[in-house]
């Protein structure tokens, strides 16, 4: 069975980017509109010989009536569910923010394999923010640039320990 790999994070910081890097097609819709991507996406994800199941989730789903914690809290705890390993993405340029904050309450109490992702770390503008991310309370982040396709390394043994 495949590795089940989820990434989960507040709108805007790189996750379809990701999604649609390692899966190699443009699936996921990726936009500078926070909450763009309408529903969960799944594809089988590669990088090098090492292939897993990704699934890309959106901070938001499309209009229903209930409150946005309750919209991402859906979502987040239906990749907690079914992920092995669970990539929370931040943007290390705009540093923590209360959403992060709100994501990593929700994934503290999950006895899961979870990894900061501090994406957009290309040039140095992304420092502070990577430093930041060690409040979350899940370790170091792990610098990457989803757009510039830097980091795949890192997420190369993060995954591959887990299949
Ligand atoms: P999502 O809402 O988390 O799925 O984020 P998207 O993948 O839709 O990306 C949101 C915005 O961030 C888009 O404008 C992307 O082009 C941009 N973006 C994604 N990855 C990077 C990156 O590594 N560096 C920079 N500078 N921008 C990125
Ligand atoms: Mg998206």
């Amino acid at each position: 069975m495949s590795v089940v790999v989820a990434i989960v994070g507040r709108p805007n910081v790189g996750k379809s980017t990701l999604f649609n890097r390692l899966v190699g097609r443009k699936i996921a819709i990726v936009d500078d509109t926070p909450g763009v991507t309408r529903d969960r996406r799944e594809g089988t994800g590669r990088i090098g010989e090492l292939t897993f199941t990704l699934v890309d989730t959106a901070g938001y789903e499309d209009a229903n009536d209930d409150s946005l914690e309750a919209r991402m809290r859906r979502q987040t705890e239906m990749a907690i569910a079914e992920a092995d390993v669970i990539l929370f993405m931040i943007d290390a340029r705009a540093g923590i923010t209360p959403t992060d904050e709100h994501f990593a309450r929700l994934l503290r109490r999950a006895d899961k394999d979870i990894h900061v992702i501090g994406n957009k770390a290309e040039g140095r503008a992304s420092e502070p923010g990577l430093l930041e991310a060690y409040s979350l309370g899940f370790g170091e982040a792990v610098p990457l640039s989803a757009e510039h396709g830097l980091g795949l390394a890192d997420l190369y043994s993060i995954i591959s320990q887990a299949v």
